[in-house]
């Protein structure tokens, strides 16, 4: 793989970095405190094109390839996590699902909007009762006629009191295929679908995590993505480059943890010096650094993979399952550097923490990872 970045990537990220810079980082910690980023960051990240980021142009998308996507999440991530995971969500999983499994009418139906920012997606997979063990979800899509009529509650949506669209994993009537789930795309002011915000998230604090409660949702038949039976194969296959995207999320927030760090220890003095120059400071940098490039070393490489059609599922489960853990130990050693401030909100490092925790839970827990990895490297499933 050449590292080197071509000139179009590198002017995505240029762009990237003066979008944070601009438009979300003077903002970060009033979010944070309000616990809801400003909505309108939607159509600006939409306006800027990182909406559509590998969507064709014939759909409203900016094309580009998934490295340019890596580039633009870890500066996302960098910036505000909360901000990275909209865009992670409604282009990653929801906008890519429909680009890769949708009808011409679906395309057309919700590409342009999604990704113009004139819409937001969400994607309904965890119930309360089923987060890792996902293909055993219980939501129920009952035919009737020409519509299906759903029932059931999905835990934990990222964007679910925003979304106009959830992409919507249910168990339908008879279908054939794995575990008979399939997946709708239910517009959010369909009757008898209900959200309620949670609120008091460790980290992640500005995004709309929902509860979505589903009584007697009536849809069209034609509102099915792929066909009957196919719906785990399309969450799966979402999550699979959803994972890279997560992982450069990761990246952002190792960088920050850098960034910060560095700046710091160069500005704090303690025992007549400042701190960069005491060896067990330099320690603490010097292992944030690591962490920083072996993270984007690894999610590069499933982007690279991606870009050549090659299969990355694997490597995308190890760049999440090491970039999220690294993410949390970066943003650690970087409180560390800060003393007593970083235990303060005023102060950077406390929010990196917290907005990292959940990277190694959420698309499949660090154990699930594991568990993937393992399955690939030994041909047994120990699940
Ligand atoms: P559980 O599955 O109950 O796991 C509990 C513990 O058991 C974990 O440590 C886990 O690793 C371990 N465990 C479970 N099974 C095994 C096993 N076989 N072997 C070893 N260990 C095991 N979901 C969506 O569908 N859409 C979203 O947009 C979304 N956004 C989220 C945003 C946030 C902020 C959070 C917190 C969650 C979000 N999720 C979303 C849900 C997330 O994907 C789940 O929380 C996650 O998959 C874990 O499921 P769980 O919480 O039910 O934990």
């Amino acid at each position: 793989m050449n590292l080197e970045l071509s000139e179009e990537q590198e002017a995505v990220r240029r762009l990237a970095k003066d979008f944070v810079d601009r438009e979300i980082a003077p903002h970060v910690i009033a979010w944070d405190r309000a616990e809801e980023v400003d909505r309108s960051i939607v159509k600006k990240l939409g306006g800027v094109g990182f909406l559509g980021l590998t969507i064709d142009e014939e759909y409203g998308g900016s094309g580009g390839d998934h490295l340019a996507y890596c580039l633009v999440t870890e500066e996302l991530g960098r910036g505000d996590s909360s901000v990275r995971g909209i865009v992670s969500v409604s282009l990653g999983l929801v906008a890519k699902s429909i680009a890769g499994w949708g009808s011409e009418e679906q395309k057309r139906r919700w590409l342009p909007g999604l990704t113009s920012g004139e819409y937001v997606g969400c994607f309904g997979l965890t119930e309360p009762g089923t987060g890792s063990d996902a293909g055993n979800l219980t939501t129920r899509a009952v035919r009737d006629g020409d519509d299906y009529v759903i029932n059931g509650t999905k835990m934990f949506i990222t964007n679910g009191t925003w979304a106009d669209v959830v992409l919507l994993f249910a168990r339908s009537t008879d279908a054939p295929g794995h575990k008979g789930v399939s997946a709708f795309l239910v517009p959010t002011d369909t009757p008898g679908l209900t959200r309620r915000t949670i609120h008091g998230k460790l980290g992640l604090r500005g995004q709309a995590t929902a509860e979505l409660v589903l009584e007697d949702v009536r849809v069209p038949a034609s509102t099915m993505l792929a066909p009957e039976g196919k719906g785990f194969s399309v969450a799966m296959s979402a999550l699979a480059k959803g994972r890279m995207s997560v992982a450069a999320g990761c990246v952002g927030i190792a960088q920050a943890a850098l960034d910060v760090a560095l700046r710091y220890a160069g500005e704090r003095e303690q025992f007549g010096k400042p701190i960069a120059q005491h060896q067990l400071v330099q320690e603490l940098i010097s292992d944030i650094s690591v962490d920083v490039d072996a993270a984007r070393l690894l999610t590069w490489r499933v982007a690279d993979l991606i870009d050549r059609g090659l299969p990355f599922a694997t490597e995308s489960s190890q760049a999440k399952l090491f970039a999220s853990e690294a993410a949390v130990r970066a943003a650690n050693n970087a409180l560390q550097v800060f003393g007593g401030y970083g235990y303060i909100d005023e102060y950077p490092a406390g929010k990196l923490l917290r907005d990292a925790r959940v990277m190694t839970l959420y698309e499949g827990t660090s154990q699930i990872q594991k568990l993937l990895i393992g399955r690939a490297l030994t041909g047994v499933s120990a699940f």
